[in-house]
This record gives structure tokens, sequence and C-alpha cells, in this order.
């Protein structure tokens, strides 16, 4: 080795060792060499080096052996680019022989350096000859006649003695961790994790500092300052006397805890000086690396080495905690530690999670629609999930699919689970709007509704009143009741929120339908609120029989008596709205769903409803029947409900404008925004506005008060995208939905997709599912036209998306890019959208 060759150099503070090139470990002990931390002697191999010898280039090896002296005891280990990619699992002791026998055995004890010799055998014969480690199995551990039996079991597979030169052992170890970074799977495993294709392997070659010997404290072990479950400042880690690498994490009943613990022994007690030197050391790494490490190392007689350190793992909400700690101890400023996590670690904080630790009965899997986790008894109605809550008792609703009928029983229950629908069914909708755990399209399981049983792959059968456990968070359904961790918005998160904030460029709203929505929205920091379904509304109990008589209504005067009763409720409704956002804008979208939703779907319903409006059954089945459609979705909804049935709106607007005034009485003025729903041309919004404009003008003469308000229009159909440009002149704003966009442009059903979604995916037809991730091509597009033509013919136009991808990380981007004023998305989306929308402008 040529002393400045920067493919096989001694790790100093001087060498040309990079993370590229070198790999994170490579670069992070010649960052500990820098500390002037005792890291034994090093030799880093570059990427190149290690692809030279996986192609049989090997270098000379004595080269590499000549800068740690004669007889050494070397260890190789992996150095990726990133950690988390892995690499082949560490090789200790290299240069053991006959000869370093003897002489260790003199310093160490002949059975520790017999122990040593025999571990070394077998670890070569199993990672570098790669012999059946199952032949090891039954043979002795210690003892000299476990150091022949190695032998023996070596050279019966080999047919070799046991290579006594350190330059063939260490030849031999170099090219089988050059060789393993290539097989298949670990190719396969770190890419999974994000690895490139052609991802390099360094490798370091490290001076054994022992963990073994007759005098003073001897062993190893790790140790970190924050825990990884919690992120809270503590020492922790586990340190074994007499043993080498990670022994001490391998579950030996005789490893200790590090500091003082009422639970056992530990190293504070056992070396205390050498405890706090590492604790000395930890800081120093924790302040000058930035970040929380684990560090590893090896106290021989009494004395410290620092062997490696690693990023800390953690789990999310210690991701959180631990970068919030960083910034406030001035390790790191505040922007980076926003850029530290990912905004999806926020769900962690908001929601209760399944144990990352405990054992996972999975009995089907399906769309993670909504996150968090519940545990509770198996229902499968709406009723049996009331009256399973006026029990007292948590349970978790099982439907094929849910409709309006079913937000009671939502609202009832801990968790919900459909068969069927996707990301934009309504179960994943209302779930995420609730925060109630939900997991849709559960292809695996079969719901058999009849006989009230989940049927899992396995054929366990599940009944109502059985225990599950829904991980919304991934999609799971597990069988029992799962260890949950609970929920924390702590004081970490809260920072996390307002240093994000300030770094945020383009607003954040959410989709708020109802007061409790309201409450969190603001809780969570929303600039407003962008999207409230009025509709869902009307889902409360008492005002489902109003809906339905509003429905049955034949003529207008019939139908304007039911819409008076509802008048008041919506008045309220909204002005509960307006007081609690406290003047911050609230964008209300009138009537959308068709109008059969509110009608019962079995003959039980209608029957109930023909006792409760006192009218004969077939009066209600004909009715249901006129109003039933091919594809509701395309049909008579939205817009097109406010021409053809203008009584809706009219009610809607005079109880939007009643409201302000009075929520504006208490000091705050209101200025609500009205937006209509799947328009497809100009003339429909003319038509709407026209009308709402008249109940703007009747409110104020009958009232004698003032008020404005802005007018917009939802866009959600590919026309109105495309006309925007005359649509503008008669909106204050646009707010794409891309809820119904994606559903329309590519002409899939959003709640049906999510049967051949996941096959899509496989296959590579659709990169992800388009009604999780945004399109950016093909809807992506049609925002991008709509939102040109419409600022074209209206500069001041207002812009913003609603539909559920408002929250994601890559529409936000999209967002920003194209000029958006603000996004909106569930109230429990909303530091998600935030963090990542600070992140984008950092
Ligand atoms: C949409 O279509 O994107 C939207 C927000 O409306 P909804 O989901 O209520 O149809
Ligand atoms: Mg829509």
């Amino acid at each position: 080795m040529q002393q400045d060759d920067p493919d096989i150099t001694p790790v100093t503070e001087t060498a040309p060792i990079a993370t590229r090139t070198h790999g994170g470990r490579a670069k992070c002990l010649q960052r500990l060499t820098r500390l002037s931390l005792p890291v034994p002697r090093t030799t880093a191999l570059s990427f190149r080096a290690v692809k030279d010898i996986a192609e049989g280039r090997m270098p000379d090896v004595a080269c590499i052996l000549a800068p740690f002296g004669d007889d050494p005891l070397l260890c190789v280990r992996p150095s990726s680019e990133d950690p988390d990619w892995g690499g082949p699992s560490a090789v200790l002791n290299i240069g053991m022989n006959d000869a370093t026998h003897a002489a260790l055995s003199e310093r160490i004890g002949t059975e520790a350096a017999t122990r040593l010799y025999n571990r070394f055998v077998r670890s070569y014969a199993i990672h570098v000859e790669r012999l059946d480690p199952d032949m090891f199995e039954d043979l002795p551990v210690t003892g000299p006649e476990a150091l022949a039996e190695s032998f023996r079991a070596y050279h019966e597979e080999t047919e070799q003695d046991f290579p006594q030169d350190a330059a063939t052992q260490l030849a031999a170890v170099l090219r089988s961790m050059a060789r393993a970074w290539r097989g298949t799977t670990a190719r396969l495993l770190r890419q999974a994790k994000g690895a490139p294709a052609d991802a390099g392997l360094g490798l370091v070659v490290q001076e054994m500092a022992l963990g073994l010997g007759k005098t003073g404290e001897c062993g190893s072990g790790v140790i970190q300052l924050a825990s990884s479950g919690t992120g809270l400042p503590r020492i922790t880690g586990r340190y074994l006397s007499q043993s080498q690498g990670r022994e001490a994490l391998q579950g030996d009943s005789r490893s200790m805890f590090l500091a003082r613990d009422a639970r056992g022994p530990s190293l504070e007690d056992l070396a205390p000086e050498a405890f706090a030197t590492l604790a000395e050391y930890s800081r120093l790494m924790r302040y000058r690396l930035r970040e929380e490490m684990q560090c590893e190392f090896t106290i021989e007689n009494g004395n410290v080495h620092v062997l490696d350190g690693v990023r800390a793992s953690r789990s999310a909400r210690a991701a959180v905690r631990m970068a919030v700690r960083l910034a406030e101890d001035g390790v790191i400023p505040r922007d980076e530690a926003l850029c530290r996590v990912d905004p999806r670690a926020l769900n962690e904080m908001m929601h209760r999670q399944v144990d990352p630790s405990a054992k996972r009965d999975l009995i089907g899997t399906g769309i993670a629609a909504s996150p968090g986790a519940a545990s509770g008894r198996l229902c499968f109605s709406a009723a049996d999930a009331q009256a399973a809550q006026s029990r007292g008792e948590a349970c978790i609703l099982a439907r094929r699919e849910t409709g309006p009928e079913d937000i009671r029983g939502m609202h009832a229950a801990v968790a919900v689970i459909t068969e069927r629908g996707g990301a934009t069914s309504h179960a994943a909708v209302i779930g995420r709007g609730l925060g109630l755990p939900c997991v849709v399209g559960l292809t695996g399981l079969q719901f058999d509704m009849k006989t009230e049983r989940l049927i899992a792959r396995d054929g366990r059968n599940f009944r109502a009143g059985d225990m599950i456990t829904v991980d919304g968070t991934h999609g799971d359904v597990l069988a029992g009741e799962a260890p949950l961790h609970e929920a924390s918005q702590d004081a970490a998160f809260q920072a996390m929120l307002t240093w994000a904030e300030d770094y945020c460029d383009i607003g954040i709203r959410a989709n708020a339908d109802t007061p409790a929505d309201a409450e969190t929205a603001r809780k969570f920091g929303a600039d407003g609120i962008g999207l409230c379904r009025t509709e869902h509304m009307f889902f409360e109990s008492g005002r489902l029989t109003v809906m339905r008589e509003m429905i049955f209504a034949d003529a207008p005067d019939d139908r304007r008596t039911s819409l008076e009763r509802l008048l008041p409720m919506q008045r309220a409704d909204f002005t509960d709205l307006f007081r609690i956002m406290q003047g911050r804008p609230v964008c209300i979208r009138l009537f959308d769903p068709p109008l059969h939703e509110f009608l019962p779907s079995d003959r039980e319903g209608l029957r109930e409803l023909a006792e409760s409006l006192s009218r004969p059954l077939s009066d209600v089945t004909r009715r249901a029947e006129q109003l039933s459609e091919y594809n509701p979705m395309l049909g008579m909804r939205g817009v097109r409900l406010g021409i053809t049935v203008p009584e809706i709106y009219d009610m809607q607007a005079r109880a939007i404008f009643e409201a302000t005034i009075a929520a504006s009485e208490d000091g705050v003025p209101v200025v609500p925004e009205i937006m209509i729903p799947l328009v497809s041309a100009r003339r429909e919004v003319e038509l709407v506005k026209t009308r709402v404009d008249a109940v703007a003008a009747a409110v104020r003469n009958e009232t004698g008060k003032d008020f404005s308000f802005r007018l917009g229009v939802m866009v959600e159909t590919p026309r109105a995208a495309l006309r925007a440009g005359e649509i503008a002149p008669h909106a204050a704003f646009l707010s794409f939905g891309t809820n119904d966009l994606t559903q329309m442009t590519y002409g899939l059903s959003r709640d049906d997709a999510g049967k051949f979604m996941s096959t899509y995916v496989k296959q590579g037809v659709y990169p992800e599912d388009p009604f999780h991730t945004l399109d950016h091509e093909g809807v992506g597009e049609l925002l991008t036209i709509g939102a040109e033509r419409g600022r074209a013919a209206r500069p001041d136009l207002v812009l913003s998306i609603c539909g559920e991808h408002g929250g994601n990380a890559e529409s936000i981007a999209f967002c920003r890019a194209a000029g958006f004023d603000y996004v909106s998305c569930s109230p429990f989306r909303v530091p998600i959208a935030r963090l990542a929308a600070a992140q984008l402008n950092i």
C-alpha cells in the first residue's frame, strides 16, 4: 500500500476519506479520531477497492497488514454509504492462529484465549468458507476439546487445515464480505431501504481491543444518551464483562445496564471511572457529530476504547424528541431539527400506535386509510357499535363498505375496517376526519356479513364480540389485543409545530365538518377551514329524519318546510365553526352528494322510514327507486342538485349569512367562503351566484346588517380545469377537489378501485395509488392548466387543493411550485403538512 493510496488508507485526521467514497462508518471513525477519542488503529478500504476485491483483484494484503505491526488481531466491518442499508456481518479476531493463541494464553489466560480462537474458527468457517452453521451447533463451546472439534469439522468439510497465516485469513475475509454485498438478498434488502442499485460498500479493518483479560475490568458494550424508544434523555445501553463486539446485546443474562439502575447491576457501579469517561466521550460525540449517537466500546484493563459510533436508532416519536432537544441544547439550528424528522413521524404522536416490539398476529392487510391503532370487540353494524358504546365497550366496526348510515356507528367505534374501498372511500375520508384508525380494501379477509364473521386466509374465524386490533398506520388487522403506545403531543411536538410555522410559506387549512373537527384543526394550528363538507352535518341523529322528509317532499313548498327545520340547525353549526375559528377563513361547500345516499339501503330501513314519515311503504320504496341512479357519482349531485333543487342551496346560503351576522357580533368579523361543488360549466356558476346573491340581499334587508362573503368554485371535473379561464371571472377562488378529479381523470371509481389497485401498482401500471399520491403527470397537468388559465383571467384568484392529497408532502411541493395559496387536509394531517411545507422552504 502506498501511504497516499486513497482507496486503502489508514484512518487519520487528514486522510482523504468521504462517506461517498468510503462509507459512513469509515467517515465516522475519522471524525472520532479528530475528536482525539481512543479509536484503535484502523484502515479504510474504499468502495472502489472493495469492488476490485469482489471482482478478483485482491490488493497486496501484506501492505494492509503492515501498519498493524507483528501478529495483529483485527476485525473487519462493513461501511456502506448509509448505515441503514446494512452490510455483511463483522468478522472479529482475524489473525488468530496457534502462535497468537499461545501468546494470548499468557496474557488473558488459556481458557479465554481458547474461547476466542474457537469463536474465530467457527465464524471463519461460517462467514468465509460458508459452511453450514448447524455443523457447529452440537459441538462443545469451551475447553481445548471444543477447539479440536472445530478444527476437525473444518477439515472434514474443506479438506484443508485451518489457515494459520494472517494475510491468508484477511484476504479471505475481505473477499467474502465484498462478495456478500453483491448477493441478491443483500441487494434486495438494501434497495427496499432506498439504496440505489449500484450502492457501494467500503470496509474498515481495525485493530481489536480485546475486551477479555486478567487485569482490571475488561468487557464491551454500547452506550447512548437518549432512549431509542422514547427519545428522552437517559444513559442507556448494555455492557458485558469479558466480551467482545456486540455480545452484550445478545441477551446474555450477565449483561448489565450502563448507568446505575434499581433493576440490576450497572457499569457505573462496577467501574465508575470507565463509566464517567464513556459518558464524557458520548457527550462529546453528541455535540461534535451533532447527532444522538450510539457508541460501541471496549474496556481493556479499565481503559476505554471507542470502536465505532452510529446514529442511534429511534422510533418516530424519539426522532421528534431527539431533534428538538438537539436544537434546544444549541447543538443544531432549528431549521436543521425540522429537516431531521420525517413528517409522517408526527402521526405517532397524534395517535396511539401498536408497540413496535410486540408480536403481531396478523389476520389481514389492506390500505392504511387512517393512522393510529385501537383494540376492541368486533361488531358488524352501526347499531351494534352504538350499543357497545353505551355499554362502555370499545368496539371495532366491520363493514363491507361504509355509507352515511354508518356515521353514527363510526363515531361509536374505536376503529373501522372495510372489505372494499380505497384511500378516498367514505370510510377512509370519515376515519381520517375523526382521527379514527381505519383499514379499507381488506382483500385477504373475508367479510361474511350474514353470519357476522371475518374469515382469515388461514381459516380462522372471528365473530362478533371477538377482540381484534386495527393498525391503521400500517394497514394491518391483528388478532387479539395488541399492546399500544399512547399518543403524546408533548412539548417536543408543540415545539416542532411552532418552529415549522416560521418556515412554512404556504397556507395549511383543515377539512373540518363539525365543531369537534374545527377544535382539532385549531389545536393543530390550521390557518382556517379549507373544506367543510356540509352534508356530514346532516348525518347526526335527529337530522337524518328531517333530511329524509326533505328528500321525500314532492312539491317545492313541502320541501321548503323541511328545509326551514334544517335551517336553524345549519345556522347553529356554522355559527359554532365561525366562533371556533375566530376570524380565520372558513370555506363551506354547498351540498354535494346524491340525495339517495340519505335513504336507507335495505327493506328494514325503508320500513322504518315509512313509519317515521307516516307514509305507505310502497311510496317510500317508489321514491327511493326514483332517486336511484346507475352511476350516482356522475349523476344528480353537487351543483347539478343545486340547480335542479335550488331550495337546498338557498337554505344553506341563508344559514351561512345568518351565522356570519351572529358570529361577527362577537367582535371578530367573519367573511365566509362559499364553494360550489362539481362544476363543469360556467353557466352553473352564474346560476348559483345569482341565487346566492339574492339570498344575501334578502338577509341584509331583513336584518339591516351588512356582511361580505366570497363565492368560489370547486374544480373536480376535468372540464372545469380546462375551462377555468371562463369560470374564474365569477369565482373569488378555485379549490381543486383532487379526489373526484382523480376519479374523473382516470375514469376510476374511488370506491371500487381498491379491489385491483395493489395488482396495478405491483405490475407497475401505476407507480402508486393515484388516490393516495397525486398523479403529477395527468391530474397534475389539469391542476396546472386550471391554475394558469384561472390566474390569467383573474390575477387575484386564490388557488388551493382540498382533496385527500392535500396533506402529502409531494402534493404540497407540487402546489407550492404551482403558486397555490394553501392546501387543505384532514385536521390530524395539519401538523404533518405544516412540517412537510416547512422542509420545502428550508
Ligand atoms: C374531492 O373530490 O376532492 C373532495 C374534496 O370532495 P369529496 O371528497 O367530498 O368528494
Ligand atoms: Mg368531491
